[in-house]
């Protein structure tokens, strides 16, 4: 399911290909997606200009000219492909926006778990969707993440994953992010101590950008909007490695399953 990191290089991708560009056709082929797709995006969006793209959390938007604006997110299989040809078309196509220089971006989603909605002038990224504070600024929020940590009876991992404390970080980059931080991934949070967690920040930026760098990971059908796999999954050094040995210590790497969610850790460097 993209993270971050992968939503990350979508949103870099598509700013290199469709910025200033114009829309001429948006059209939805299948609005079932997680939460149906607006029909009025169709006419909305038409002759609309895209004016910048960004990422906050695990969301992408799309800003245009005029009031209102797309945003996205990709759920767990939903990706997005340019080609030349309209008549190129893949099972689970929902989406097509053709621009003016005859460039056709589609979204497909074999989960439908993926969605779009608009959203409005005026615009408040600070409180978007309340999600919590983006990985790259934690420095600047180190102390109140601190104090909010010393409040939390949940465990560490569960915490990483909750989007409304730090956005963007799934189950996969938080296993990796806390065999860097070398902390015990059901360690209660407000237990860490300070060195911890000054670690545990740190970690979260060097994992989170390490795989920007790699493209992201592919472990299922993840790709960018290219058809580039991303190759982060190669440096993983706990997640998908049970039974295998800890590069650190040579103990092997423990896989516990909770609620449907894997958690991979080594139970001597992590504490
Ligand atoms: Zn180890």
């Amino acid at each position: 399911m993209p993270e971050l990191p992968e939503v990350e290089v979508i949103v870099r991708g598509l700013r290199k290909n469709i910025l200033g560009l114009k829309i001429t056709e948006f059209e939805i082929i299948n609005k079932k997606l997680r939460y149906d797709t607006p029909k009025e995006m169709e006419y909305i969006f038409k002759n609309k200009t895209i004016k910048h793209i960004l990422r906050i959390g695990k969301y992408g938007i799309i800003l245009l000219n005029g009031k209102k604006h797309i945003v996205f997110h990709l759920g767990m299989t939903g990706k997005f492909r340019f080609t030349k040809k309209n008549t190129d078309v893949h099972k689970h196509d929902h989406i097509t926006i053709i621009f003016n220089n005859g460039i056709i971006l589609k979204y497909n989603d074999v989960r439908k778990f993926g969605y779009f909605f608009i959203i409005s002038n005026p615009i408040n990224l600070y409180k978007f969707k309340n999600l919590g504070i983006e990985p790259f600024y934690l420095d600047s929020y180190s102390s109140y993440l601190w104090e909010s940590l010393k409040k939390k009876n949940k465990d560490i991992k569960s915490l990483l994953l909750d989007q409304g404390f730090i956005a963007g970080i799934g189950n996969i980059y938080a296993s990796e992010i806390l065999f860097d931080s070398k902390i015990y991934p059901f360690k209660i949070s407000k237990k860490i101590n300070k060195n911890s967690f000054t670690k545990l920040l740190s970690s979260i930026e060097i994992i989170l950008k390490k795989a920007i760098s790699y493209g992201g990971t592919t472990i299922k059908d993840y790709q960018n909007i290219s058809g580039e796999l991303g190759y982060f999954q190669n440096n993983f050094k706990v997640y998908g490695r049970e039974g295998l040995t800890c590069y650190k210590c040579k103990n092997l790497i423990i896989k516990v399953k909770n609620k449907g969610r894997s958690t991979f850790y080594c139970k001597i460097c992590q504490k």
